[in-house]
């Protein structure tokens, strides 16, 4: 019954000049969401408003279903937008509303009338008393509730009458390109897509690396790695996913540097290697799924030891979360199913027994003075022949 849903967003962090550009970043990430679903779709802005009308038949579930993945959004508004001919035509209209979207009239209500366009002849204070007087007589079961309606009846005078009480929640955030880019550390693990969500709910484009060691690691393990970037993309937007072969790069490290400390020196690789892609793609961080205390690569002192070697910041969302809490929100966003394959990572089987837990950077220093001279290679080997590959919500782009 509904052609055109009214698109909801938060006001507060739009002021000035930012307004407009965050009602374009919306409507293409709007755009974006819709390319997947069946059906054709106009998402138009009008006088500060964002619509999306469905140009012919199309699945409602589906259509409020991509939309709840754009971030920027906070509710998402099934409309039905009338042609204003006059008081009693708008009566016969807000009474087939109700007559359609609520079978069952045992319930309250409060008409909440709005007048956008102030050349209507009646204010929205007039409009409140008679259009509820109306339901009343034509509903007897009906009862108004001026403080906790069950039914918010929004009845708004614009150039269209919007006609509309039900509000399906959106995701908030801000819509993803306006607030700049970030280069997110991908592994087959729970964590980092996490990280990458909640990055990107911030208004945050991603673009992704992943380090595999093949054949220690799978081809699978690596499509695990473009599923998930698949599954955050519904989200964030195409994702560039670098593909990095780090397979030299942890034997040297293997065979020159004590096991103990194999997990933070590798970690401190990739994250050199991830800055030379941020650079490239104009990044302006990192990002991470780490936890504080979450594994022994992930204590204080080890965070430390890895953020060492990074000049740009590292954003690590997850940082205060418990692995319950990532659990969460993985499920959530469709990755959790994708995350427990029990495909092997690169880490685990380079992985020592005891590793360090309090690694000293002066330590970790001197171990890696035994790769200089011969890493830089491998390290410009493994940059030059990482793979790309665009990933995007409809599959691989
Ligand atoms: P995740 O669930 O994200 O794999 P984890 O709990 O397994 O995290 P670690 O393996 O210690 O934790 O990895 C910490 C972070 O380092 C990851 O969240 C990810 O951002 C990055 N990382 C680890 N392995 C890789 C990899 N093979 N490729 C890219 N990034 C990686
Ligand atoms: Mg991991």
């Amino acid at each position: 019954m509904y052609k055109s849903f009214l698109i909801k967003y938060g006001e507060i962090a739009i002021k000035g000049k930012n307004r407009y550009l965050f009602e374009e970043a919306l409507v293409r990430q709007i755009r974006y969401a819709l390319e997947p679903v069946e059906g054709e779709f106009a998402v138009r802005r009008l006088q500060g408003r964002i619509y999306v009308d469905a140009l012919g038949t199309y699945d409602y579930d589906e259509v409020t279903e991509a939309l709840s993945r754009v971030f920027g959004i906070v509710g998402i508004c099934p409309v039905v937008l009338t042609e204003d001919e006059g008081f009693d035509a708008l009566v016969k209209d807000v009474c087939a509303y109700m007559q359609k979207v609520y079978p069952d009239k045992n319930k309250t209500f409060k008409v909440h009338a709005r007048r956008a366009r102030k050349n209507y002849p009646m204010d929205s204070m007039e409009l409140n008393a008679a259009l509820g007087e109306k339901l009343l007589s034509a509903f007897p079961n009906l009862k108004v509730d001026v403080h906790h309606p069950d039914i918010l009846l929004c009845v708004e005078i614009r150039e269209k009458i919007n006609i509309y009480s039900v509000e399906i929640p959106g995701p908030g955030g801000m819509p993803v390109g306006t607030n700049g880019r970030a280069m997110l550390l991908l592994s087959g693990g729970i964590d980092s897509p996490v990280a990458g969500y909640m990055t990107a709910k911030r208004g945050v484009a991603i673009d992704a690396v992943y380090f595999h060691a093949p054949p220690y690691t799978s081809e699978r393990a690596k499509q695990k790695v473009v599923d998930l970037a698949a599954v955050i993309s519904r989200y964030t937007g195409k994702i560039r996913l670098h593909v990095v072969n780090f397979t030299d790069i942890q034997l040297m490290i293997y065979e020159q540097c004590p096991h103990a400390e194999l997990t933070i020196i590798m970690r401190r690789y990739m994250m050199r290697i991830a800055e030379q892609f941020a650079v490239s793609d104009d990044c302006l961080g990192l990002i991470t799924g780490e936890s504080i205390g979450q594994v022994a690569s992930q204590t204080m002192q080890s965070l430390a030891a890895t953020n060492a070697v990074c000049t740009m910041p590292v954003y690590r969302p997850l940082i205060g979360f418990d692995k319950k809490e990532i659990i969460d929100v993985s499920e959530k966003i469709g990755a959790y199913e994708t995350s427990i394959l029990p495909f092997e990572d690169c880490c685990t089987i380079f992985v020592a027994k005891h590793p360090v837990t309090k690694p000293s950077l002066r330590v970790i220093e001197r171990s890696e003075q035994k790769l200089a001279g011969k890493i830089e290679e491998l390290i410009q080997t493994a940059v030059e022949t990482a793979e790309l590959i665009c990933v995007a919500a409809g599959g691989e782009a």
